[in-house]
């Protein structure tokens, strides 16, 4: 029986795999969760019969270990999947967690071996269950973390025709310094946020045209310029690939584009190391 449980949550884990890389992993540690909330139920079953056929406990004690072995090997698969740091995250060490001791009251009739085997895999179990807890709030930590951090462009398929840094300024021919990246773009195609946040401007600036503003917490704050239309609001919440507006040529611009700016802690940064993400 514990075999098949494996065999099914196996089955579930590679439809799970395959149907989705950003989600995929949480969704194993669901079934993984699940897998030990059934094995504790058999494990307290076996309990419950052992004092009736002590032999037939044996060999389930022998399946629900061999199962629990195969828990901790596909736990460290899914560390290296989320590319945690195996130091940090040790399936094989009990997870540092409190909490007050259970008292378990012993079964005094049966072998004392086999007592103490289902006392340690009982532990084990809830250790496996606390390590699944914490790799949990890890991945998803890391999930809204990254989805607050810029990444993308806000042009699909964008191409950049105009890098941040030292250039040759299109209106005066002399050398000076271009705050962000000019992505090309046709007029009224759409522009997108490229990572949540709040709208903290929506409206003109001088040479930046109609512009958009959006601040990611954490220090990053984004702003897309020279827009034809603008479709976002102060005060808005934009989830990341939200449309903001559409794409134009306001302000100090030669033809339809996207001026982008990355902001972190106050001081602009070449957004290529976030778009290029
Ligand atoms: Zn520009």
């Amino acid at each position: 029986m514990g075999g098949l449980a494996i065999c099914l949550v196996a089955s579930a884990l590679l439809a799970v795999w395959i149907a989705s890389p950003s989600g995929r992993t949480l969704a194993q540690i669901d079934a993984m969760h699940q897998q030990i909330a059934a094995q504790k139920t058999e494990l307290q079953q076996v309990r419950d019969n052992a004092q009736r056929d002590v032999s037939r406990m044996a060999i389930k004690l022998g399946e629900l270990q061999a199962d629990s072995a195969r828990l901790d090997a596909l736990g460290q698969r899914l560390v290296v999947a989320g590319k945690l740091d195996p130091k940090e995250f040790d399936f094989n060490e009990p997870a540092g967690v409190g909490g007050p001791e259970k008292a378990v009251p012993p079964a005094r009739s049966l072998p004392f071996d086999l007592t103490v085997s289902m006392e340690q895999l009982a532990r084990r179990f809830d250790s496996q269950q606390d390590q699944l807890g914490v790799l949990q709030s890890l991945l998803t930590d890391r999930q809204v973390a990254s989805s607050l951090i810029p990444s993308g462009m806000p042009i699909n398929d964008g191409y950049i025709t105009s890098p941040y840094g030292m250039r040759i300024d299109p209106f005066t021919g002399r050398e000076s310094f271009h705050p962000g990246l000019d992505i090309g773009a046709y007029k009224g195609e759409q522009v997108h946020a490229v990572a949540a946040g709040v709208v903290t401007y929506a409206g003109v600036r001088p040479g930046y045209g109609n512009v958009v503003e959006i601040d990611h917490g954490d220090g990053y704050m984004t702003r897309y310029a020279h827009n034809n239309k603008l479709l976002a609001h102060v005060g808005e919440h934009v989830q990341a690939g939200e449309v903001i507006s559409d794409a134009g040529s306001t302000g100090r611009s030669t033809g339809p584009h996207v001026h982008f700016e990355v902001w972190h802690d106050g001081k602009l940064v070449n957004p290529l190391a976030y778009v290029r993400r």
